[in-house]
């Protein structure tokens, strides 16, 4: 499925993201960094595109009826991405999230519709961990279905058939190097799959938050995690399935500080208001593009809107609270 051949109806607004040249990470390496501007879907997150992929595929299945009900577990993104498909075909949505995560997410999810069950934090071994919780919901629930976003490959296709093929095509047919971090990993294995297809000598990378498991994994085969980051949305334990497979060439772990260092960098030379995971993110391109050397051309994700993160990212109460630098600009 392309996103091109459905109807022209509010879901076709789902991906065909601009590209944009990053000026500041450019000048900086002496080569062509450019950032996919995923903010820039309706639900202003990358998972947009998953939810698409997801519900369309479960349609296509005959796995949901009309009227049924989705329910997933997720940082937030999906969830809203989930919403709004749902509204569009005529679904009920139920979103499971962890209660620490961010207020704006959870304001956002109820009023797109959503039945918003949250849950304690809880490691993934933890039968309470919102990922099992929202499974037990969907078996519980008549017509539903479980979204199952980290194992359901509906997801990175989403990013092989649509991601990975506009990025071809707005750099021209001319990309050495993508990056991007990984949460469910669809983004990361999608596009990195999509790319190699085109050109299998571009250069795939993992962006690893600190905290997560996978830079070790793609480094030295240990899935073993280090230190702690309080970016939303990425950090992965394990090798989900989407993950199973993903061409990764070479990896980068980035610190909350290095990705915080890029969100400010950003918003204050190019006025564009990103979530940390977009900062880590261009850390990480920042980092590639060393490697790749001069004049290298290198893309990654810039996957949702700071707005979703006005009470934590660019609270100084909050930064503070968690050690992290205030943006000059908000010290008062
Ligand atoms: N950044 C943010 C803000 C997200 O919500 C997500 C999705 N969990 C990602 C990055 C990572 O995307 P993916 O799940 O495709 O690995």
């Amino acid at each position: 499925m392309t996103v091109s051949a459905l109807t022209p109806n509010s879901l076709s607004l789902i991906g065909n993201t601009p590209l944009v040249r990053l000026a500041g990470p450019s000048e900086e390496t002496g080569c062509d960094i450019y950032g996919k501007c995923e903010f820039a879907n309706p639900g202003a997150s990358v998972k947009d595109r998953a939810a698409l992929w997801i519900v369309r595929d479960a349609e296509e299945k005959g796995l949901l009826k009309p009227g049924g009900t989705i329910v997933e577990g997720t940082a937030g993104n999906t969830g809203i991405g989930l919403a709004l498909v749902a509204n569009a075909l005529g679904y009920k949505t139920v979103i499971v999230m962890p209660e620490t995560h961010s207020r704006e997410k959870m304001d956002t999810l109820r009023a797109l519709r959503a039945e918003l069950v949250l849950v304690p934090a809880a490691p993934f071994s933890n039968p309470g961990h919102f990922v099992h919780t929202s499974r037990r919901i969907a078996e519980e629930t008549d017509g539903a279905i479980w979204a199952n976003q980290f194992d359901n490959i509906a997801n990175r296709r989403a990013h092989i058939e649509s991601t990975a093929p506009e990025i071809w095509e707005q750099m021209g047919h001319r990309i050495d190097g993508f990056t991007c971090a990984a949460g469910t990993g669809g983004t990361i294995a999608g596009t990195g799959l999509g790319l190699k297809s085109f050109d299998e000598n571009v250069t795939i990378a993992l962006t690893d938050p600190h905290g997560a498991a996978l830079y070790n994994y793609y480094a030295n085969g240990e899935l073993k995690a280090e230190g702690s980051s309080v970016a939303e949305g990425i950090g992965q334990g394990r090798i989900t399935a989407n993950l199973e497979g993903a061409p990764i060439d070479t990896q980068f772990r980035i610190s909350d500080e290095e990705g915080l260092y890029w969100v400010e960098r950003l918003l204050a030379e190019e006025g564009l208001c990103l979530g940390l995971s977009s900062g880590i993110n261009v850390a990480g391109a920042v980092a590639l593009a060393r490697q790749l050397g001069k004049g290298s051309r290198v893309a990654t994700i810039l996957c949702d809107t700071g707005f979703r993160y006005l009470s934590s990212l660019y609270n100084p109460a909050w930064l503070e609270a968690k050690g992290l630098p205030v943006f000059p600009w908000l010290k008062q």
